[in-house]
Formats: structure tokens, sequence, C-alpha cells
């Protein structure tokens, strides 16, 4: 497999990257906390300029095989075993996870997770 990004694709990268920008990107201002039974605080904000840049380039290769109706799993060109590192931790509009990582080595988009 090597093609491009579908639409809905770059639509779920494009929420999942503005949550740097609020600093919702690990669920802060979202979800609860169980303990404290308060809303988690928001994250630094960061920008995502630097990653919504890399979109365009983006090959998806490999796709989850689990078979799940609802998940969306993907791989871009730039992954590799044992080197993701996740910048994102949201949710879709109908309520799916949206996690995005990167390749730690080099900071590039490495694999979209919607499940
Ligand atoms: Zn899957």
């Amino acid at each position: 497999m090597n093609r491009r990004l579908t639409e809905q694709e770059r639509e779920w990268l494009v929420l999942g990257l503005e949550t740097l920008r609020t600093g919702e990107y690990f669920g802060g201002g979202n979800w609860v906390d169980l303990e404290t039974n308060k809303a988690k605080e928001l994250d630094q904000p960061l920008d995502p300029q630097p990653f919504l840049q890399q979109i365009d380039e983006l090959r998806v290769v490999d796709k989850c095989p689990c078979g799940e109706a609802r998940c969306h799993t993907v791989t871009f060109q730039n992954f590799e075993i044992g080197k993701s590192v996740a910048i994102v931790c949201s949710s879709t509009k109908d309520s799916r996870m949206l996690i995005i990582h990167i390749n730690e080595d080099t900071g590039r988009l490495a694999e979209l997770e919607i499940c």
C-alpha cells in the first residue's frame, strides 16, 4: 500500500493537531480525572504548524488489520517499529479515539490511530 490521504484522514489529522494549539491534546479541559472528579488541566499550548505542514506529503503505507468496523488506523511512510510516540490523544466527532503519533527520531507524522 502506498497512497495519498483520503479527505477523511486529512480532516482527522487537522482536527487532532488543532488541539495542540488549545492545550487539549491529552484530554485537558475535556476528560474528568476520576480521583479528583475535576476536568484535567490543559497542557502547554503548542504550535501545530510544523505538523500541519507535513500533511500534504504524507503517504499511507499500511492499515490496521484488526477488522473492527470503527477502526481506521493507518501508518505513514515515516513510521518505524518501536519509534512511535503519541503527541495527540483526542476524539473524533463520532466519539472514536483519535491518536496521532510521530516518529520520535525524526519528528515526522508516523501514525493515525482511529478506533
Ligand atoms: Zn484496528
